[in-house]
């Protein structure tokens, strides 16, 4: 959470800074700052959007040609102007901006309240910058190393240090930090989107190095203060991508970018009509597997139980399914032959790092779906598949949930194959309706008119179930999680089946339930649910395949989406529900993109 980014170059590092922060706002937007550097450090920092921020920083005109800046998402005191970065030590000996959470901050407040320093902000950071100024000598780079082995917990950190007017430092552990490589110019980001407009260029910082820019210089740092070599990789996102292209939102762009997401995922794994994955299992490892576990959080947690019922249903290998933050904490019962699988669009989500670090512990294969290219969880998996979705900027993840479903389906395949429970023919059938999926999700987008209609009646709700069984039930949680988390509508996502067990006594006249019943199997089983509420005064809005029968006479809507074989429908599902919850928040005049209180990686516990 949080952006960072930092200038130095020949330019005016303001403008580059606040431009910066717009395209990384999507990470954390309660408050921003920014730090120019020269003989005296202006800092200039505002409560609220970078549109606040903007307004000063046009007031007061800074100039100066490096500088640091900063996009907040607080953990530690309340979002106002005092806790938002950068934080300046008491001595003016350092600023800086930080990414992550200092644990044992208190610790070390206290320490150095003793030593005779006071504290202006209620935040972890401040502690950084002051433990800095106690313990700098004079090296910039000496003192990050002492800082760092005081710190307990995550951090990536720019910091101007007096005495170095012409450099960034920078320090990096378990928080994201990348370094953009111009000519004459370096540049610093939390996220590949603030470098775009200006270099391709990157190195990727690891966790315990310790950076120094200059103009023309990227200095690599290890703990032990020996240099290293900047290993330079080149960034393939377009900038198309992190810009709204005449949509209104960027949601909305992301929504209508899925067939071309799904497409760039799936066509690389797919070759002649069999399954081309971008890694190899150890020999045997397929035949000897014993159980999956998939491990993730939020909407990707809601991909994993998905695939959960694929796999099992293909493949027959028992797969669980866990939340990370409960996963890294439970002493889960794996070894040697298993295989966990960790799903995150960003590659850096705090928990799922951490559990897949517990299973690469336990020596287990640890394979990862990841979105964005070169990310901690890609770089330290033995196994990625890329989705290849592009920037998901907005906050609720539409286009990178498409992919991952895409990725599950090629994986579920694979290893029913494997398995010998899918012969070449069927597999070769398979790919191909996956292959198809791509123009099956743009007719699916034609629910836009439907669901824009009934945008009306469901933004004046208070509650909203959803309900489904089989695989339209994880696709009832998305659907739950994507119009609570931008609406603010609370909205709960049931097995249609599990409603009668405590929660259809919330039920009353024109409660609004959404059934989600796809599974001509579980048909006759929904449409009894349907009548349950019904009976007890709900509005039904019921979502079904084309050429289903029977449902307009129980449900009050009805949206059609096209029909496709069981395993490949939740792609075609999704697609209504994100834009009900798009449409529905657009008539409440929430904030689309960026959602109250949330931030779209979330690196922090
Ligand atoms: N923990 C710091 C704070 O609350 C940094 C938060 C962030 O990563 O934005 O200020």
């Amino acid at each position: 959470m949080c952006g960072i980014v930092g200038y130095i170059g020949a330019e005016e590092a303001a403008p580059i800074l606040i431009n910066g922060l717009r395209r990384l706002e999507y990470r954390g937007y309660d408050s921003a700052g920014i730090a120019i550097g020269g003989d005296n450090v202006t800092v200039i920092k505002e409560k609220g959007r970078i549109d606040n921020l903007q307004k000063s920083v046009d007031a007061s005109c800074p100039s100066g040609h490096w500088g640091i800046g900063h996009t907040r998402w607080a953990t530690h005191g309340i979002p106002d102007k005092c806790n938002a970065h950068p934080h300046t030590s008491q001595n003016g000996t350092v600023t800086l901006v930080h990414n992550g959470i200092i644990e044992n901050y208190l610790e070390i407040k206290t320490d150095l309240t003793t030593l005779g320093y006071t504290f202006k902000s209620d935040t972890d950071t401040e502690v950084i910058a002051q433990l800095f100024d106690y313990l700098y000598d004079g090296d910039a780079v000496g003192t990050m190393i002492k800082v760092s082995n005081r710190l307990e917990g995550s951090y990536a950190a720019a910091l101007l240090v007096k005495g170095h007017e012409d450099r960034i430092f920078a320090m990096k552990k378990d928080s994201p930090l990348i370094v953009g490589r111009g000519k004459g110019e370096n540049y610093l980001a939390s996220d590949i989107p603030a470098l775009l407009p200006y270099t391709k260029d990157c190195y990727i910082v690891n966790d315990n190095e310790f950076i120094e820019l200059s103009c023309d210089d990227i200095k690599v740092y290890s703990k032990t203060g020996a240099q290293k070599k900047a290993e330079i990789k080149k960034i393939e996102l377009s900038i198309d991508s992190a810009e709204k292209g005449g949509y209104s939102y960027f949601m909305e762009k992301e929504i209508y970018e899925q067939p071309s997401a799904v497409k760039n995922t799936v066509s690389p794994l797919i070759r002649n009509g069999k399954i081309n994955l971008p890694f190899q299992f150890p020999e045997n490892f397929i035949k000897n597997l014993k159980r999956i576990y998939i491990v993730a959080c939020g909407s990707a947690y809601h991909v994993g139980m998905t695939a959960k019922y694929i796999i099992e249903d293909m493949a027959r290998i028992p797969v669980e399914t866990d939340i990370a933050s409960e996963f890294r904490y439970r002493n889960p019962i794996i070894g040697k032959g298993d295989l966990c699988i960790f799903i995150s669009q960003s590659g850096e989500t705090a928990d799922t790092l951490a559990s897949l670090r517990e299973a690469k512990n336990r020596g287990v294969f640890t394979l990862s779906v990841v979105n964005v290219m070169f990310s901690t969880i890609a770089r330290e998996s033995d196994g990625v598949i890329y989705t290849n979705a592009g920037a998901e900027i907005a906050v609720a993840t539409t286009k990178a949930f498409s992919a991952q479903l895409g990725v599950s389906y090629i994986l579920a395949a694979y290893l029913a194959h494997e398995k010998g429970l899918l012969s070449d023919a069927q597999l070769e059938a398979f790919t191909r309706e996956i292959s198809e999926l791509p123009e099956k999700i743009a007719a699916s987008l034609k629910t836009d008119e439907i669901t824009a209609k009934l945008a009306g009646h469901i933004s004046r709700q208070e509650h909203i179930f959803f309900i489904g069984r089989g695989i339209d039930y994880p696709l009832c949680l998305e659907g739950s999680l994507k119009l609570k988390e931008i609406s603010y509508i609370h909205c709960e996502g049931y097995g249609a089946g599990e409603l009668k067990h405590g929660t259809i006594s919330l039920i009353e006249d024109g409660t609004v339930v959404a059934a989600v019943a796809t599974d001509d199997a579980l048909l006759g089983k929904m449409i009894s649910n349907i009548r349950e509420v019904r009976s007890r005064g709900a509005y039904v809005l019921a979502v079904v395949k084309e050429g289903t029968e029977g449902i307009e006479d129980i449900a009050d809507e009805v949206i059609y989406i096209p029909s496709a074989s069981r395993y490949l429908t939740p792609s075609l599902t999704v697609v209504p529900l994100q834009l009900l919850a798009f449409h529905a928040t657009v008539e409440r005049g929430c904030d689309v993109d960026k959602p109250r209180n949330l931030a779209k990686s979330v690196t922090v516990e």
